[in-house]
C-alpha cells in the first residue's frame, strides 16, 4: 500500500483503492486504461455494435 494518500485528478478514485497508480499528472492508472480502451473502441462504436476487440477486463 502506498504511504501517501492521493486522489486522483479526474475521478473519484484515491490511494485506498487496490493496484491503483498515478501518472505525472495525476491521474491514475484506471483513467489511463480508459483512455485506451476509448481510442481503441470509442463508446459510440461499441454502443452500435461495430466495434469486435473490445472485451470488458
Ligand atoms: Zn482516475
Amino acid at each position: 500500500m502506498p504511504n501517501i494518500y492521493q486522489q486522483c485528478s479526474r475521478c473519484i478514485m484515491d490511494t485506498t483503492v487496490p493496484g491503483i497508480t498515478f501518472d505525472a499528472q495525476g491521474e491514475c492508472n484506471f483513467c489511463a486504461l480508459h483512455d485506451k480502451m476509448d481510442r481503441a473502441c470509442p463508446l459510440g462504436k461499441l454502443a452500435s455494435g461495430t466495434c469486435r476487440t473490445w472485451r470488458p477486463i
